[in-house]
């Protein structure tokens, strides 16, 4: 088979992969990278003759995962959508979002290529979206389009733990088959999971390597982390401090938001309004709806009703007062410009009885990366919209990310056992290290790191 990396960058960038097998071609996922802004934040669909897909599959409704969806449903003839069901209840809502925030940003920032599409777009293709159960197989090449016998195809999604809806993906045709692990967390977050991607096995491994590059301190556990959090919101409380924790709407929002309904539960932190953004509470709702058919922890959870949660509009956020013992739960976690959080801190950052506690991964060359960087009391470069910042309130870090570590991706190689292992979505010396060692634990697999663009033949 042919896989063509549409990736625009090395690292994270926008997830894009097109795979043409012998009788069949299939493109997985159709994101936009988030560092980068207007066209050349679009995965490199020309690299691609405009021909026929059989199938779009999506692995989750992240922006660098799903966020150009209409451009490729534009540039290949229109072709089925596949997700998982809660994606289907949610990507709607997040296309129309993409078109709000590109909207703003043309205003704001004078960025001309935005929209890269209008919202008459996401509703003319939606009918092309199909949601499908975990686990359910499904054939997915026509045999009218690849001549008239029929194809032997399978297209499956198993659960990754990562977000509502986020699934792996496996494509096979006749005797190929490759798995894309798209974002993956093997362990049990606050509220959701992990992965259960089973005893999957596949020729070709797609595998994201978002952590590779992290070495988990000695003694280090996600409870106990948890519990680090729960005593840092504790602490803001006694000294009746302002809280942000900027999150993305989708996952980081509805695990911090079970982190709060617990401590409230616990009686560790008092009965109080969390103040939350529209899109937050929208794909909170969905999380609400989908849990009976969510994995997860605290099946019963409905967390619109455990918790006080106070949805602020843009306009609302900017004139409020800040007010002391405030608990702020925002978007965008790595606070891009024209957010809630971008906005908050802009107002917050000089308030030393303020805090910032980062729960979940923030690019270095983001705002909240810088944010995150920056000295006590030195002014530094947060965003174009506010070049010029002054940090004195706190900031913390809490390891809970929604990827995997390092050594259960390795842990997962073995088990899959592929012939051949793509690395992917992690910046160089995150691949570097898993490409080591994949060479000393398994040296029969070919490992291959296509660059922007590339085409692979496996
Ligand atoms: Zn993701
Ligand atoms: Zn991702």
């Amino acid at each position: 088979m042919k896989i063509r990396n549409l990736n625009p960058r090395d690292g994270i960038g926008a997830s894009a992969w097109h795979i043409e097998f012998e009788r069949g071609r299939i493109l997985l996922d159709a994101g936009t990278d988030p560092t980068q802004e207007g066209r050349s934040s679009l995965p490199r669909f020309n690299l691609v003759e405009n021909r026929e897909l059989d199938a779009i599959a999506l692995s989750h409704c992240h922006q660098d995962h799903i966020g150009s969806l209409p451009l490729a449903v534009r540039h290949f003839s229109k072709t089925d959508v596949y997700m998982t069901q809660p994606s289907y209840f949610l990507i709607e809502r997040v296309l129309h979002n993409s078109v709000n925030v590109m909207g703003r940003r043309r205003e704001d920032e004078g960025i001309l290529d935005y929209p890269l599409y209008t919202h008459r777009e996401v509703e003319e293709i939606a009918h092309l979206f199909k949601g499908r159960k975990y686990n359910s197989p499904e054939s997915w090449v026509t045999a009218s389009k690849n001549g008239s016998n029929p194809v032997d195809s399978r297209l499956e999604f198993f659960d990754a733990g990562h977000t509502l809806g986020s699934a792996g993906i496996l494509a096979s045709s006749e005797n190929e088959s490759v798995f894309y692990s798209s974002d993956v967390c093997f362990q049990d977050q606050i509220l959701l999971k992990g992965a259960r991607f089973g005893q999957v096995k596949a020729d070709v491994l797609i595998l994201e390597t978002t952590r590779g590059a992290q070495v988990i301190p000695e003694g280090f556990t996600r409870g106990l982390e948890v519990k680090r959090l729960k005593k840092a919101i504790v602490e803001v409380g006694n000294v009746k401090g302002t809280l942000l924790i900027p999150s993305f709407g989708l996952g980081r929002t509805q695990e911090v938001l079970t982190l709060l309904s617990e401590m409230i539960q616990a009686g560790e932190i008092k009965e109080q309004p969390i103040y939350i953004g529209g899109l937050g509470k929208v794909f909170t709702d969905i999380y609400d709806m989908e849990a009976p058919r969510t994995h997860r922890r605290h099946p019963d959870l409905q967390l619109s009703s455990a918790l006080n949660l106070v949805v602020l509009g843009r306009n609302q956020l900017n004139e409020m007062r800040i007010r002391k013992s405030r608990i702020y739960v925002m978007t965008s976690g790595m606070m891009v410009e024209n957010t809630f959080s971008h906005d908050l801190i802009v107002r917050l950052a000089e308030n030393p009885k303020a805090s910032v506690f980062f729960v979940g991964y923030t690019a270095p060359d983001t705002p909240g990366g810088r944010f995150k960087s920056s000295e006590n009391g030195k002014s530094f470069s947060f965003s174009r919209i506010c070049p010029d910042l002054i940090r004195k309130c706190e900031v913390e870090s809490f390891d809970l990310s929604a990827h995997a570590n390092r050594d259960e991706l390795l842990d997962f190689v073995g088990q899959v056992a592929p012939q051949t292992v793509i690395l992917t979505h992690g910046e160089q010396d995150a691949r570097e290290w898993i490409n080591e060692q994949i060479k000393i634990r398994f040296p029969k697999t070919r490992i291959l790191q296509p660059s922007p663009g590339e085409l692979v033949e496996c």
